[in-house]
């Protein structure tokens, strides 16, 4: 039946089975028998004329010519927006961004408001991220009752709950961040949320909001001040490097928490007159101010590489015109409470990055884990932000500034259309549908299982496998050889540059991998999201170790995941070494 379903979609773009799949099943519009009715192209079409509505509030008459523009854009997988801009648009679910941060306040009427309006985001699939730091901690008193306060874990396991039940009647998983201060009396609590019980607050990535000073503290050999936030009282101090070790151990133990720079993301704020940041979207790439939305949209560099080098001027093109569909994206998209819609118009912050990364230095014979990697990754970024940018900068003498500009921005700062113009996201489903390497990721494997909406798909990576068999040294022992062990590194059958130039995520040094975030993020504005693959060997010493050489490359968050520390793993090999 699965399978005939499959060959229902009309395909002319000629996409993978996990691609076809995806769109089967949650992105195509689909008859009342839930027959799809409209084919992979027309799903980029729908989305391109939609949003090249917005083009007739500036100018009557032009969508028509902007919609084949963005068309051609995005049949040509160079650039896709997030996944709601794909699922939602021309349908009655309006929302098209991919995250939003909400305000939770120290009272039941902020956290219920805040779990009531993160239930229509989630329904939309639009991911939420929240600071709980301002809750006052278990055992506190409330006034008003008489009573002692639950403490913000007992709020986030109902959010969590909350995240379930949506989950079953919409088209995916709206995924949450959490945020608790190092400085909150419940973190211990909050550190052990996830690491000591498998299986809970699975809707959640948890972060710990860390500050420069009790990273120096920490590593100083000094204290941390636990501090009641609603009375102010400091209740607590603890040795710095013992918080630190217990937030090691912890994402040792389950990748959870990871840690939010928020010293560095205020830094970069560039609204600090509208507020001070205390949350991300869920992947962490976006740190936001409260009730804002970002839109998301990624460039796919595989498309990019073109007889053995990148084509620059076609990249600045394609970022140029992305960060036109994603203003546009602003104005098509319909917010489900006025809050969002005002804060998100204010700023009007979008997300342009990139994906394929990965795959574009393998197509270049460049190893992920070298000097000359990292370099051009850098020069990436910096190519991007540089068009997009002046894109920006174009659309605000058009159009106007963003609307905060005047009253938010810091002294002195270039009028753009957006407070921020350029974000690195996971590209988790995005990047499966162009059918390339998620984000900045190295390869996860060469050939490995891929777990699609409950079903085991065998993949192998398309263009190792055509470089296999153009030089000639494919066999049928080897593919099955690299489905059992995930890579080639160590494999005599394979030439050495090839075997260099695909390095799989386990086989990259923790080193690299955050080699390469630092030298991206240099040229971000936003945030990028990467996770520092560890091996199932690896120790809290060096999780430590990475936490801290993250905050010195002055990148805005870390995540480690340590192989096999978690049950439901999205991918995994068929055989680990
Ligand atoms: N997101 C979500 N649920 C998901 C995946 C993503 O809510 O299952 C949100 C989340 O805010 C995340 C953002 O979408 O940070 C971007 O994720 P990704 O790039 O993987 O999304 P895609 O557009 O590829 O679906």
């Amino acid at each position: 039946r699965d399978a005939k379903a499959l060959l229902e979609v009309r395909d002319e773009l000629k996409l993978s089975l996990a691609a076809v799949t995806v769109l089967r099943e949650r992105y195509l519009l689909t008859d009342a028998r839930g027959r799809p009715v409209e084919s992979t192209g027309e799903l980029l079409d729908r989305s391109a004329t939609f949003v090249a509505q917005a083009e007739e509030d500036y100018r009557a008459g032009s969508s028509q010519r902007w919609a084949s523009r963005f068309s051609a854009l995005l049949r040509g997988l160079e650039f896709l927006p997030n996944s709601p801009t794909l699922m939602n648009a021309g349908t009655p679910i309006g929302l098209l961004s991919g995250c939003v941060v909400l305000p939770v306040e120290d009272s039941l009427r902020s956290i219920f408001s805040s779990l009531g309006h993160s239930a229509l985001i989630h329904q939309a699939g639009g991911g939420t991220g929240y600071a709980f730091s301002h809750l006052r901690p278990r055992g506190d008193r409330i006034v008003s009752t008489g009573g002692t306060a639950s403490g913000p874990l007992s709020f986030l396991r109902l959010y969590d709950h909350a995240s379930e039940v949506i989950q079953q009647g919409g088209r995916r998983r709206g995924a949450g961040m959490a945020v608790l201060d190092v400085s909150h009396p419940d973190i211990r609590e909050f550190l052990a949320a996830k690491a000591n019980a498998p299986g809970e607050l699975s809707h959640f990535n948890l972060s710990v909001g860390v500050s420069d000073a009790f990273l120096r503290a920490a590593e100083s050999g000094g204290t941390q001040w636990l501090v009641n936030p609603r009375s102010g009282r400091k209740v607590a101090r603890v040795p710095a490097a013992e918080l630190l070790d217990a937030m090691c151990e912890a994402a040792h133990r389950s990748g959870d928490p990871g840690l939010l720079f928020l010293d560095t993301i205020n830094r970069a704020n560039p609204l600090p007159r509208l507020g001070r940041i205390e949350a991300t979207n869920p992947c962490g790439e976006v740190p936001l101010l409260p009730y804002e939305s970002c839109n998301l949209g990624s460039l796919n560099l595989a498309r990019f590489a073109t007889g053995g080098r990148v084509d620059w001027d076609r990249l600045g093109e394609a970022a140029e015109l992305s960060v036109r569909f994603l203003d546009d994206v602003i104005d098509v998209s319909r917010y489900p409470f006025p809050e969002l819609e005002q804060a998100t118009k204010a700023g009007r912050k979008i997300g342009l990055g990139f994906m394929g990364l990965a795959e574009l230095l393998a197509s270049l014979g460049i190893p992920y884990d070298s000097d000359d990697a990292v370099r051009l990754a850098g020069r990436v970024a910096s190519h991007v932000r540089r068009h997009a940018h002046a894109a920006s900068e174009r659309l605000a003498r058009e159009r106007g500034p963003y609307p905060a500009f005047e009253r938010g921005a810091r002294p002195r700062e270039t009028a753009r259309r957006h407070a921020q113009v350029t974000s690195v996201a996971p590209t988790g489903t995005i990047s499966l549908i162009a059918g390339t390497t998620s984000g900045i990721e190295p390869m996860f494997a060469i050939a490995y299982v891929r777990t699609v909406l409950g079903r085991q798909l065998l993949e192998t990576n398309p263009h190792f496998e055509r470089l296999a068999r153009d030089r000639g040294f494919y066999t049928d022992e080897l593919a099955a050889n690299i489905a059992r062990t995930g890579g080639v590194r160590d494999n005599p059958n394979v030439p050495a540059d090839v075997r260099a130039a695909y390095p799989t995520a386990l086989e990259i040094a923790p080193y690299w991998h955050l080699r390469m975030q630092a030298a991206v993020q240099r040229h971000v504005d936003a945030a990028v999201s990467k996770t520092i693959n560890l091996p199932a060997g690896a120790t809290v010493g060096d999780v430590r170790s990475t936490f801290l050489a993250a905050w010195r490359a002055k990148v805005k968050g870390i995540t480690v995941y340590r192989y096999g520390s978690k049950e439901d793993q999205v991918l995994t090999l068929a055989e680990p070494a």
